[in-house]
């Protein structure tokens, strides 16, 4: 009898050192695990940055030579560093030469990505939720989820402050029709099986949600109904549907800009989608400054339907464009790693490698049409693809490549702040360097508004006021994208 119980006391002395590991005691002041209160640079409640040059996320030209001041969290003040002094007793960070900008807002964000393997994905939330915050993510929206209740309780975690990461929308599962891009999706059966769908996760926590490429048009009629009830949006990546079609059905945002539809698709079949080829040719032969998008323009812009640019993901596909940085990829276990560089390489002389390289001037094209014309533009950065967009860097080079397309940095960072935020409703907190709003801020080594690519020094990002030294997670992090 002694045996049982000496092997019964043994398992449960290696449970609880492995539920010790696993949740080692909370830090007293970040209220996060020791491996997170080491990214941690201030978590004083007030902080003042003072002589910095401010971008405010309105959109507005850059102000030079202010002072912010941060208590308890929220940004409390914001003046001239001439006459706005920092109170007694804060924390002060000396910004000259430096800028300030609120935290982006990031619209088509996953927890996964692609892995060696075509057709899977791993998911990553561990280190993506640390990551994205990291390259100056502090508010997101997943673009469809594989594992919903993994980003579900990731951002629960988030908002209760067990651990670091941006404030998270979490799409339910991809709403999809009769094809499947990965095992780990689920096909409608019918309307009512997208209503049926959309209720069952927006009772179990997600706050948006997102139709795919093979749904029909009844399907996505039931589902945006059935989100509009709760007072939830949809957004779309859509193939079988065309935009004029979804714009009809009442859809509020669609994913990828222009470069998935498929209006442009010569004797298309209702509720049908056509190959990946015919529809980038269709795009490929459009003028961007033609009728025909400028009809579509305005129809998006009459319907108030929001569009996400995702141009990190599309410069992956499209020959002749830089590889993602060394410091990016040194986030890729070794596999991973190899399994990028290999497709980039390939990129370099395949057809769609050329096809996208043409497409990809003339998407930039359409979006800066887009946003001239008074269309409301959102970015996102969508890691999949064959990889490369790493979370981390890839929300900084959505920005720059934003400005690339002819953008000013304050629009782009408008887009990528203040745009996302309100359509998130989350406008009264969060999108711009606001007296009120929450302290969600990056600090930038150098001027954006001068060079872009500023933006690749990124020292500190604050959340809620606390201060994380970015280069400690990413040191963590290394290797970490396959693993977890
Ligand atoms: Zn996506």
């Amino acid at each position: 009898m002694r045996q049982p119980a000496f092997a019964l006391a043994t398992l449960a002395t290696v449970l609880s050192a492995a539920a010790a590991h696993a949740q080692p005691a909370a830090d007293p002041v970040t209220g996060f695990a020791p491996s997170d209160t080491a990214f941690v640079a201030y978590a004083q409640p007030r902080i003042a940055f003072t002589h910095v040059e401010v971008v405010d996320g309105t959109g507005a030209p850059a102000r030079r030579d202010m002072t912010v001041v941060v208590d308890h969290g929220r940004i409390a003040a914001i003046g001239p560093s001439a006459r706005l002094k920092p109170p007694q007793g804060v924390a002060v960070i000396e910004g000259t030469g430096k800028t300030l900008l609120p935290g982006f807002v990031m619209v088509h964000e996953h927890m996964f990505y692609p892995s060696p393997k075509g057709g899977e994905y791993g998911e990553f939330p561990y280190s993506f939720s640390r990551l994205y915050l990291a390259g100056g993510t502090t508010t997101l929206r997943t673009g469809g989820t594989l594992a919903t209740y993994g980003d579900i309780n990731t951002a629960h975690a988030i908002a209760a402050g067990r651990q670091p990461g941006p404030d998270m929308d979490v799409t339910g599962p991809y709403l999809e029709g009769q094809h499947l891009l990965t095992s780990k999706m689920v096909a409608l059966k019918d309307p009512a099986d997208a209503t049926r769908t959309v209720n069952f996760w927006a009772d179990e926590g997600a706050t948006s949600f997102k139709a795919y490429n093979y749904l029909s048009r009844a399907e996505l009629k039931a589902a945006i109904d059935a989100a509009h009830a709760r007072g939830l949006k949809l957004t779309g990546h859509l193939c079988s549907i065309t935009y004029g079609e979804a714009i009809d059905l009442g859809i509020d945002n669609l994913e990828h800009s222009f470069a998935v539809a498929t209006d442009f698709v010569k004797d298309k079949t209702p509720d049908a989608c056509p190959s990946p080829t015919a529809t980038l040719a269709s795009l490929n032969a459009l003028d961007p400054d033609g009728p025909e998008v400028g009809a579509l323009i305005h129809r998006l812009i009459d319907h108030h339907v929001a569009l996400t640019s995702t141009l990190t993901v599309f410069e992956t596909f499209s020959a002749g464009r830089p590889e993602a940085p060394a410091a990016a990829r040194d986030l890729l276990a070794p596999q991973w790693l190899s399994s990028y560089e290999t497709r980039w390489t390939q990129t370099q002389t395949s057809d769609r490698g050329r096809q996208y390289a043409a497409f990809f001037p003339k998407l930039m094209r359409m979006e800066k049409r887009f946003v001239d014309m008074g269309g409301v533009m959102l970015a996102g950065t969508d890691p999949t693809g064959y990889g490369g967009v790493v979370p981390g860097y890839s929300g900084r080079r959505e920005v720059e490549l934003l400005v690339e397309e002819g953008l000013s940095f304050p629009q782009a960072l408008k887009i990528s702040t203040l745009n996302g935020a309100r359509y998130l409703g989350r406008e009264q907190a969060v999108g711009s360097i606001e007296a009120g709003k929450q302290a969600d801020l990056i600090l930038v080594d150098g001027d954006p508004t001068a060079n872009v690519s500023a933006l690749d020094h990124m020292p500190l990002v604050f959340k809620s006021g606390v201060g994380y030294r970015t280069s400690a997670i990413f040191e963590a992090m290394k290797s970490a994208i396959g693993v977890y």
